[in-house]
């Protein structure tokens, strides 16, 4: 025995320093182990908050220049001319301004404020704000305080380093923004100190829309303006603002910080590039509505209590789907507060699971193999007097104004699809529309068996002499009583009638709601129109008439729409073969979805309502198109990094280990077994040659226009990315776990 160990004492010692180098290289473990004892030994040392001490209704709006804190601060006629702005959509007037600003002030002074900031929202889709001190030299030494009503009403920040997609050349880097009266200003605290923030628009100096909210505000006055001609027709013409309403319910991921910085793919792409399915997913559906844990629990607290002081009305919370994975919801608001409140909760969630040691992932598509998140927008219309149109009602008149309304929506969900499919078409969520999770890439309607067969009587009922028509007339018999709650749930749907709204659940979890919300206001608004253009001429101001003609107008559209309606399993391949007999598109990818923004019908569409002018539009599908290639690219060369830097190296470590301790046991067993050396060796190999394609395909993109670029990122640089992860992934699974340089899944989703 001690003759065969002899020559083995050589590669004994090989074996032993190798050991050694290991410990010395990584002190005490690997940077992933030393991650996992440190979240392992997580401590709390945040302060902790006591709602009785404030309660949750005191604090509620607390930092908010609120209708109320107007009320006490501003003279009568001021507060109504502003009530008057945000309210009814009145145009605001400017010789108020410098009253309200110099009471905002006094107002934030009063809060700790030093400082006011414009916060805008440019087409990156993130939040930007420029801040500017309250300070004025008085000239004596001294310093006032100043904030004068053009400074509230028009800011202008260096608008050069924000997209603009060729509407604004740097040498004319002006860009202004300005005050939108109906979303209140509010305060930003920091423990050093807090800011007044005013939300604006930010627009050229050409008046050209280069953000996210201007839209938004123009497409709820396009709805308004035909929704009230609807209304009017049914008798109502108090002129009560019609808004758009919107509840955004967000998704998203908590993971401890020590593994995100162990991630340079979630830190620099927000998603795991790399990682093997762990033996436990989500397969036992035990996370949803489970037990929060306690640290995740105290931190939606704390988020729940930021978000109240800024008066944003979070309603909801819960554990979802996949290991975890959480959500947040408001209840829904006006759709262009809702829009600012959304990108404020977000900003919310990140910067308190800092607090916590955490770090929160709003990524479409964090883990592969799990749930993805997305932000389903629960969308309506209403106004003060009229309520929520999307209400069905319970009586027949009531029946038939909600018909009309939600007649329109599915008639341009039908005609626009394309349209509704760009404005969630994003390089995140790609990995989720499509998937078996998420809803699928075609867009089509779920309207629950209720309605459908409401709408399947009015179908027949339209043939004049039949028997049905006499019971099924719209608003003069006996229409069936419609659903208070649609009740049946369909979660495959990406577009579904939720007994008093639609859900639109196709959205990121990472976008702005703006685009999606811009895209429905706006098809909602053309559809209303057709509506009231053939009513109007049907009765002609003779009201007796009306009932006729919206029977014949929505047996119209249900004969030409309907095809929008799936109430079925949206996952399903025969969903996929008939959507496609039915005409429906089926656009997949981004490279697919986003050309929708350059056909003539959408352009038609935004000018003809004065939401987005066609320079507007272009510019906006040359910057989406731009975010696609960025973000791509930033991954495939996250993608070559990790492989080159961290996972080839502890593959190449351990296959020296292996190949040592292979030679070493073939001296005393000529016998031994050298597959598992071969096997990752073989995958080393294959590795190193995905890498090598994957370069050559990021190469290739380099001079190619942008929209062939975007085709080619999908269609090779993706795969190639895919196929590198693949051999990692393998590895991953045989290599030494004391080697394994990433933190993998199952610490991620699980060690808490
Ligand atoms: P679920 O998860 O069952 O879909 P949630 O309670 O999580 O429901 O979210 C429902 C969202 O829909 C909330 O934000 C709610 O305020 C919103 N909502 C309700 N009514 C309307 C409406 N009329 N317009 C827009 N959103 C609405
Ligand atoms: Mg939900």
């Amino acid at each position: 025995m001690s003759a065969t160990l002899e020559p083995k004492s050589k590669f004994n010692g090989d074996a032993a320093s190798n050991a050694s180098k290991r410990k010395q290289t990584n002190g005490f473990g690997s940077p992933r182990q030393q991650a996992i004892a440190a979240v392992t030994s997580y401590q709390n040392n945040t302060p902790t908050l006591d709602f009785s001490e404030v309660s949750a209704s005191e604090l509620y709006g607390s930092n908010v220049f609120s209708k109320k804190v107007m009320k006490a601060r501003l003279p009568k006629v001021v507060y109504k001319s502003l009530i008057a702005t945000i309210e009814s959509g009145k145009k605001l007037d400017p010789a108020v301004a410098d009253v309200v600003a110099s009471a905002m002030k006094d107002w934030a002074i009063s809060k700790g404020a030093t400082h006011y900031a414009h916060v805008f929202y440019p087409l990156t889709g993130a939040t930007a704000e420029k801040h500017d001190s309250f300070i004025t030299p008085d000239g004596e030494g001294n310093a006032i305080t100043e904030f004068s009503g053009s400074q509230l009403i028009q800011g202008e920040p260096d608008g050069s380093s924000f997209p603009s997609g060729g509407i604004r050349a740097t040498f004319e880097a002006r860009g202004y923004t300005i005050w939108d009266v109906t979303s209140p200003a509010y305060i930003l605290e920091n423990p050093n100190g807090t800011t007044l923030c005013i939300p604006t628009a930010f627009v050229s100096w050409t008046g050209e829309a280069l953000d996210k909210k201007t839209p938004v505000l123009r497409s709820m006055q396009a709805l308004n303006t035909q929704a009230q001609r609807i209304l009017k027709l049914f008798g109502h013409t108090d002129g009560a603002f019609v808004a758009s309403t919107a509840g955004p319910e967000q998704e998203y991921f908590l993971v401890d910080r020590n593994f995100y910085f162990n991630r340079p793919d979630l830190l620099f792409a927000g998603r795991t590039l790399f990682g093997a399915k762990p033996p436990k997913g989500q397969q036992f559906e035990d996370h949803y509505f489970g037990a929060i844990p306690e640290r995740v629990l105290a931190f939606m607290l704390e988020v729940d209590r930021e978000l109240f002081k800024l008066g944003i009305p979070v309603k909801t919370r819960h554990n979802e789907v996949a290991p975890g994975q959480y959500e947040i919801a408001p209840l829904f608001e006006s759709a262009n507060l809702a829009t600012d409140h959304q990108q404020l909760i977000m900003i919310t969630l990140k910067r308190i699971a800092e607090k916590y040691g955490m770090a929160c992932l709003t990524h479409e598509k964090p883990f592969a193999g799990v749930n993805g998140s997305g932000k389903h927008v629960n969308w309506s219309m209403g106004s003060s007097s009229q309520g929520n149109l999307l209400y069905p009602g319970d009586t027949p008149h009531d029946n038939a104004q909600f018909l009309v309304f939600c007649a329109a929506v599915i008639r341009a969900v039908h005609i626009y699809q394309g349209l509704l499919r760009s404005v969630v078409a994003t390089a995140g969520n790609d990995h989720r529309l499509g998937a078996n999770e998420a809803p699928p890439a075609i867009i089509s309607i779920f309207l629950g068996d209720l309605l459908t067969d409401v709408f399947e009587q009015i179908k027949k009922g339209g043939a004049k002499s039949s028997l049905a028509k006499s019971t099924l007339t719209v608003g003069v018999d006996v229409l069936p009583p419609l659903p208070k709650d649609a009740g049946d749930r369909n979660r495959t749907s990406p577009f579904a009638f939720t007994g008093n709204r639609f859900e639109f659940r196709a959205v990121g979890a990472n976008q702005s709601i703006a685009g999606p919300l811009v895209a429905m206001n706006t098809i909602v608004a053309e559809s209303l129109d057709f509506c009231a253009t053939q009513l109007e001429a049907a009765t002609k101001g003779d009201a007796s008439k009306l009932h006729g003609a919206v029977q014949t107008l929505l047996t119209e559209i249900i004969n030409k729409h309907s095809a929008i309606i799936f109430n079925g399993n949206g996952y399903s391949e025969e969903w996929h073969a008939e959507a496609g007999t039915r005409g429906l598109l089926n656009r997949k990818t981004t490279a697919d979805a986003l050309p929708a923004l350059g056909e003539k019908a959408v352009e038609e569409l935004f000018s003809k309502y004065s939401v987005l002018s066609p320079r507007e539009l272009s510019s906006r599908y040359h910057i989406y198109q731009e975010q696609y290639c960025l973000t791509v690219e930033v991954e495939a060369k996250l993608t070559l990094s990790m492989a080159k830097t961290s996972i080839f190296p502890a593959c190449m470590r351990y296959l020296n280990e292996l190949a040592s301790t292979y030679s070493n046991l073939r001296a005393f067993d000529t016998q031994f077994d050298a597959e598992p050396l071969e096997e990752v060796a073989s995958l080393v190999k294959s590795l190193q040659g995905a890498v090598s394609k994957l370069e050559e395909a990021l190469h290739e993109a380099e001079d190619k226009e942008l929209e062939t670029k975007v085709k080619h990122l999908c269609d090779a640089v993706l795969p190639a990315m895919l196929t590198v992860r693949q051999c990692a992934d393998e590895l991953e699974g045989i290599v030494a776990d004391d080697l394994w340089p990433l933190p993998k899944y199952q610490e991620m989703l699980f060690i808490k």
